[in-house]
């Protein structure tokens, strides 16, 4: 599965972080996922739930996982805009064609707080 690589790729991260911190516990997560991302968001956080109740370090910490939604930006008018769908390819106020994903395809970890 997926999302389930991608959870223990988090974990593994944080992981190493706590231990830089020398953290005796993590609190919480902080996660954000673009719409556009591939990752099922509700999947993610299903699989991250169980890897990090596996280590000791991370058993009680919160997961918080933000959802970004997709904007788009045109280069000629400097529009923002929500597209309808992934195969948008024009400006949906000028019509041109130099638009950009400008948001909508995240996948990080945004923070981490820590108990020492
Ligand atoms: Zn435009």
């Amino acid at each position: 599965m997926h999302e389930l690589s991608i959870a223990m790729s988090i974990a593994e991260l944080v992981l190493g972080e706590a231990e830089k911190a020398k953290a005796v516990k993590v609190k919480e997560i902080e996660i954000e996922i673009g719409d556009w991302s591939g990752v099922d968001h509700e999947a993610l956080l299903f699989s991250l739930t169980a890897v990090l109740k596996s280590e000791a370090v991370l058993k009680d910490t919160i997961a918080n996982v933000i959802r970004r939604k997709p904007i788009m930006h045109c280069n000629s008018c400097r529009t923002d805009f929500t597209p309808p769908n992934m195969y948008t390819i024009k400006c949906e106020n000028c019509g041109a064609d130099t638009i950009e994903l400008k948001q909508g395809k995240e996948l990080s970890l945004l923070s981490l707080i820590i108990e020492d």
